[in-house]
């Protein structure tokens, strides 16, 4: 973390671009450039089109207002229960445990969170757990973020620990992106945590392009997986970055091969600077279809959006 890319500067003289052509500092004003090394060096260098790239570069399109895209496009600020604490759906809840990311993901719905509210130490926690510990209702505790690796491994230790002693929490579910960016995060230690954890534990990864899946990621993926974690992965349907049948297909392919499954592709959430992102749900449409063609079942991710109030992730069918 200490040694990532914060700076357009930096990043493009090390890719050999030239920032005032690619990139725009404006756009980094408002959300930071952040990228660590493991990530930037499976980069093209000199290729400004790279599809890693244009994940984490601040681009002059971002300062761009355009209509229907808003700071809070999920009105999550209406389905929080405390602060950090959301349930939007039956039976699961979704807890906000860190507002840091080991990336920033310029197509990002939550670049605007209202982070500093969120709880980050084991007593700001407390009225979160005793609230699911109250509802047997809730089966399932989502860790989220930000990024819940992003915690040390003895907070994340107690926190976990928590959870699993509240009896009706039968499983637990990471979402994270760290194993994909940084992937000598997930350590043994880390892993006999988990797999050790009472509650199923389910590990929703964030991949979006094939280049993202590199050896070490594999090794980190085996290491998960060695532990009988489940392991899923969910993508963002990007402009420019994996916007076509073959790089999608190639995308789940090499997850199915690691023993991750495909989960969700989402369409983009419209996040104000990220419509430029955007893809149409016609053209998103014809690509599931197409993937469908070619891969087994499944290896074929639920094509979804989320709409405010809607009792699910909706499919678009
Ligand atoms: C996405 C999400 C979930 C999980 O939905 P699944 O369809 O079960 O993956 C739960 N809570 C919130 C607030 C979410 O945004
Ligand atoms: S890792 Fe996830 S939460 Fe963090 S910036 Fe990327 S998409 Fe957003």
């Amino acid at each position: 973390m200490r040694a990532a890319f914060r700076t357009v500067e930096r990043l493009c003289e090390h890719l050999g671009l030239n920032p005032s052509e690619h990139a725009s500092i404006a756009a980094a004003r408002d959300f930071p450039l952040f990228a660590p090394w493991p990530y930037v060096r499976r980069i093209r260098p000199g290729d400004p089109a790279d599809p890693l790239l244009l994940q984490i570069l601040p681009v002059p399109d971002e300062t761009k207002s355009v209509p229907g895209f808003s700071d809070d496009p999920l009105a999550e600020t209406a389905a929080t229960m405390r602060p950090g604490l959301l349930q939007k759906y039956d039976r699961r809840v979704l807890l906000v445990t860190t507002g840091a990311c080991a990336i920033h993901c310029r197509y990002c719905f939550r670049r605007s969170f209202p982070y500093a509210d969120v709880p980050n130490s084991i007593s700001d926690w407390q009225d979160s757990i005793d609230a699911i510990a109250e509802d047997p209702s809730i089966d399932e505790v989502i860790l989220s973020g930000g990024d819940p690796l992003m915690l040390v491994d003895s907070t994340l230790t107690q926190l976990i620990d928590a959870i699993s002693q509240i009896e009706h929490v039968s499983r637990l579910r990471i979402h994270t992106r760290l194993p994909i960016v940084i992937p000598s995060r997930v350590t043994d230690s880390l892993v006999g945590m988990l797999g050790d954890a009472r509650p199923q534990t389910i590990v929703v990864l964030h991949a979006n392009h094939p280049d993202e899946l590199d050896t070490e990621v594999e090794q980190a993926i085996d290491r998960l997986s060695s532990a009988r974690i489940n392991l899923l992965n969910q993508s963002v349907l990007l402009r420019g970055v994996n916007d076509s049948v073959q790089c999608m297909e190639s995308l789940c392919r090499k997850l199915v091969n690691l023993g991750i499954l495909p989960y969700y592709m989402h369409q983009l959430d419209r996040v104000n600077g990220a419509a430029h992102f955007e893809v149409g749900k016609d053209e998103g449409r014809k690509i599931v279809e197409s993937l469908r063609e070619r891969l087994p079942g499944y290896a074929v991710p639920t094509y979804v959006e989320e709409l405010p109030g809607h009792a699910s992730k909706k499919p678009i069918a």
